[in-house]
């Protein structure tokens, strides 16, 4: 069996040892957390420990940690025009979003289609400030949402400076920080954000659960997505999903502690990968590579390859990557990020994206560059072979 090196940890990271253990003991647990027996009393400890948790990676609250079923959700639930703010009910007017926002801001949420308007990026693929406060100020009441790192690029957003732009306007900021985090410091003050999402799988922590985390106790939602039962402050009906919150607690507790070591070795990584890959191929290209990225991520083009046979080729040889196009629904369409940042359809059609983590080590990059000698030259082969062909 050919050995395996995991390239695509901004689709998902392994479970962390102490978030499978923090999962397998709560799950051991009997109690419903609103239950006020000792069984209660025990889950609804290991919810509140993991609330403390997360809060502390971001510098928040724990009370204003509203646990969800992952990013997706947390986004969904932000996006409503109808957040109070210190008891103002009057709605929101307009949601403007990034152009470069993953599909759960960029589908809008509860907001209908025409009060939605994007805001450009940069060919750097950093969002233009100047079309945000021209947005803004055509606003009377909008919400904006801006993620902090891009899931593809991962390009870092000017989320601070947006913020003040937003907050000038009498705007407020909604920021999903679901591949930021434990990558790069996210203090939801320093950043300026009302609202910030976050997902467990990407730190490290199970699949499916997340959080939306609020600046303060005065931004309220007066119609939560999902209702019924008053659980997370009458925020989140449904019992709590206690063993995959005590996993993304323990997850986020080490990503707090680890954050700087972690995003040095994947910072010196990826600069070693980046290297080797162009060197390899001259013409390659490292897509947003003029802007501050996360230390984990690498989105590199060359014109010619197809990104669909390079993902298979790379599997064969054992490395897992994905593609720089989004793929729903068993179909491939050009990347809404890479087209937003005015890429050349040929580069966007094989960009390949490989995003490390904190187990990758210098033999999976070694891995990684000599199925990357293979996969480029058989494209130069091709070529070769079939001349006239457009690259
Ligand atoms: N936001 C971003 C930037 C993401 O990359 C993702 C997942 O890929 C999500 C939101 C959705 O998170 P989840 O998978 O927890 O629903």
């Amino acid at each position: 069996m050919v050995e395996r090196a995991y390239f695509d940890w901004n689709a998902t990271a392994p479970l962390r040892p102490q978030a499978a253990a923090a999962l397998r003991d709560a799950s051991a647990l009997t109690g419903n957390p609103s239950s006020v027996h000792a069984e209660g009393r025990a889950a609804r400890r290991a919810v509140e420990e993991a609330r403390e948790q997360v809060a502390a990676l971001l510098g928040a609250r724990p009370a204003d940690v509203i646990f969800t079923s992952g990013g997706t959700e947390a986004n969904c639930l932000a996006l409503s025009p109808a957040i109070e703010v210190v008891g103002d009910k009057a709605p929101r007017d307009r949601l403007l979003i990034s152009a470069i926002e993953h599909p759960s801001v960029r589908a809008g949420a509860r907001f209908a289609p025409e009060v939605i308007e994007d805001i450009p990026v940069e060919s750097d693929g950093r969002v233009d400030l100047t079309a945000l406060a021209d947005a803004v100020a055509r606003a009377a009441r909008p919400l904006v949402s801006i993620m902090l790192a891009n899931n593809e690029t991962g390009v870092v957003q000017p989320v601070a400076a947006a913020a003040a732009i937003v907050h000038a306007a009498g705007g407020l900021l909604h920021v999903d920080a679901v591949q930021a985090a434990g990558r790069i410091p996210c203090d939801i003050g320093a950043l300026g954000a009302d609202l910030l999402t976050l997902s467990a799988h990407k730190i490290g922590g199970p699949k499916g659960v997340g959080a939306l985390v609020r600046a303060r106790d005065d931004i309220h939602f007066p119609a939560p997505l999902i209702r019924g039962g008053g659980q997370e402050r009458g925020l989140r009906a449904g019992t709590e999903n206690v063993a995959g919150i005590a996993g993304f607690g323990a997850a986020a507790a080490i990503a707090r502690e680890k954050l700087a070591d972690e995003a040095a070795h994947m910072l010196a990584l990826r600069k070693e990968l980046e290297a080797g890959i162009c060197a390899i191929a001259p013409q390659a290209v490292i897509l947003g590579a003029g802007a501050e990225r996360l230390p984990n991520t690498t989105l590199f083009a060359l014109a010619g390859l197809k990104a669909e046979t390079a993902i298979i080729a790379f599997d064969l040889e054992g490395i897992a990557v994905s593609s720089g196009a989004a793929c729903s629904s068993g179909k491939v369409q050009p990347s809404h990020v890479l087209e937003a940042m005015g890429v050349s359809p040929v580069l966007v059609r094989s960009a390949v994206r490989a995003s490390l983590g904190w187990t990758t080590t210098k033999a999976d990059i070694e891995r990684f560059l000599s199925a990357w000698r293979k996969v480029s030259s058989a494209l130069s082969k091709g070529s070769k072979e079939r001349p006239g062909i457009a690259a």
